[in-house]
């Protein structure tokens, strides 16, 4: 244990901490990241439940992340997983979820829920379970589905009635004790909070995350655009912008302790507001950086902010260099007016463009010529203003609840041929590949609702 805990002693010693711990809770809890502290650190929907939850004294929360150690200890007060009476699960990849189990084996914990005796109470959220609970269906005890926190205060509200077994729990939609038969019933159990005005945020910042020493909140949740092949417009279907005033108040929180701010969300340049929050992160000296942007919503006045914020990269999601597949999945621009905003950007002296596309999309292999003649022009403006325009490149993984349900996933041999034909065709530009196996998997787990404690 003690080289564990001087690990978590150093990386903690990388923390800005500012999350006031209130200590009036019986109830003792840990918040699990089936994954590394790294990127457990990266996501927000995690930080921001270990700060509600500490903050409003619900229930002391301690924070577990699954590391190649040998004696696994928690990571705020070095305890052992098996001394707490609520295990809460935050699985937003469904890539994790063997994890889960492995979590619980090493410290001991049966994890059948059938099998297991009264503690710990374990629950599973996150947006994975959205998208298929069904695999961990023997595993949690509750499944929270959609935003956690007004859930979770219901959970600890009644959670002697609900460990002593107490038929007279009241219900709330979106907390599950058994998952409903038919798939399609989930979507209806996924709930969000009605109020615009409460802005997930964290409180922990550190540079050993995705987002070195960056201070993450959410402008807006869910996304208007209803691409084809994305689940995010379909599982949020109460999509919100977060209120202006209520986002420059945790601007000015902000600034007490990072440099650098984190605008999360699917639909950044679709706020209505973004200028004015943009003008507000300068207006305070906060530097910004952003999840990727949408082609459509760029324009000279917000590329103008986003460098004035020291905003260095950009990252697009194209998805296609296709027109006529842009079209299909709902992203229809043309090569020109997407050629217009790189140039723009580039114009505004940011020099870094990283570019997400998607391959096994319909007719992506139509217009080889096209697009050939769209990469010669992106190689050009590379050149001339010296600057590294890369891509992301991942496979179609067809997501339930979209069009694409029913379409197969593409076999490890048909990901590896579009990734040969994609890097026999398109020259010069850095290119980086998803992992197949990684992609398999994830469709798998979006798929599969076989019980996955019956193969592990
Ligand atoms: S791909 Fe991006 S823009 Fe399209 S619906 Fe999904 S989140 Fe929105």
């Amino acid at each position: 244990m003690w080289q564990e805990r001087k690990y978590i002693e150093k990386l903690k010693s990388f923390e800005i901490n500012k999350v006031n711990y209130l200590k009036n809770s019986s109830i003792n809890s840990l918040l699990i990241y089936p994954n590394s502290y790294y990127s457990g650190m990266s996501y927000l929907g995690f930080l921001q439940l270990y700060k509600f939850l500490n903050e409003e004294g619900i229930t002391n929360c301690d924070r577990f992340f699954f590391e190649d150690w040998k004696d696994p200890i928690t990571f705020d007060n070095y305890r052992y997983v098996s001394d707490f009476e609520v295990l809460l699960f935050s699985i937003p990849f469904e890539g994790d979820f063997e994890n889960v189990i492995k979590i619980l084996r090493d410290n001991n914990i049966e994890p059948n829920k059938n099998k297991r005796k009264r503690k710990p109470l374990i629950i599973g959220g996150g947006p994975s379970l959205w998208i298929n609970p069904y695999p961990l269906k023997n595993v949690f005890d509750i499944f929270v589905l959609g935003e956690g926190e007004e859930k979770l205060r219901f959970v600890f509200n009644h959670f002697r009635k609900i460990i002593n077994g107490d038929n007279n729990v009241p219900k709330m939609k979106g907390v599950l004790f058994e998952l409903p038969m038919e798939r399609k019933a989930i979507l209806n159990e996924i709930t969000f909070e009605k109020s615009c005005t409460h802005i997930p945020y964290t409180k922990i910042i550190t540079k050993n995350s995705f987002f070195s020493n960056m201070f993450l909140l959410e402008i807006a949740r869910g996304c208007i655009n209803n691409c084809k092949f994305c689940t995010v417009s379909r599982l949020y279907h109460n999509k919100c912008f977060r209120d202006l005033d209520s986002i420059k108040k945790v601007l000015d929180e902000a600034k007490g302790f990072a440099k650098k701010v984190g605008l999360i969300s699917s639909m950044v340049l679709e706020h209505p507001h973004i200028e004015d929050i943009l003008q507000y992160c300068y207006d305070k000296e906060l530097e910004v950086s952003t999840s990727s942007l949408s082609v459509k919503g760029l324009t000279n006045n917000i590329v103008k902010l986003l460098r004035m914020t020291n905003n260095k990269s950009i990252t697009i999601a194209l998805e296609s260099l296709s027109s006529k597949t842009r079209k299909e999945i709902n992203k229809d621009f043309t090569d020109l007016f997407f050629l217009e905003k790189i140039k723009m950007i580039l114009e505004n002296n940011i020099k870094t463009i990283k570019i997400y596309l998607i391959l096994g999309l319909p007719y992506e292999k139509d217009d080889l010529k096209s697009q050939v003649s769209l990469w010669k022009q992106l190689l050009n403006l590379n050149t001339i203003f010296k600057a590294n325009i890369h891509f992301s490149i991942n496979p179609l993984i067809p997501q339930p609840y979209t069009p694409y349900y029913n379409l197969p996933m593409q076999s490890k041999k048909t990901i590896r041929s579009n990734y040969k034909w994609f890097k026999e065709n398109f020259k010069g530009l850095k290119l980086k590949f998803e992992g197949i196996n990684n992609s398999l998997k994830e469709y798998n787990y979006a798929y599969n609702t076989d019980d996955i404690l019956e193969k592990m």
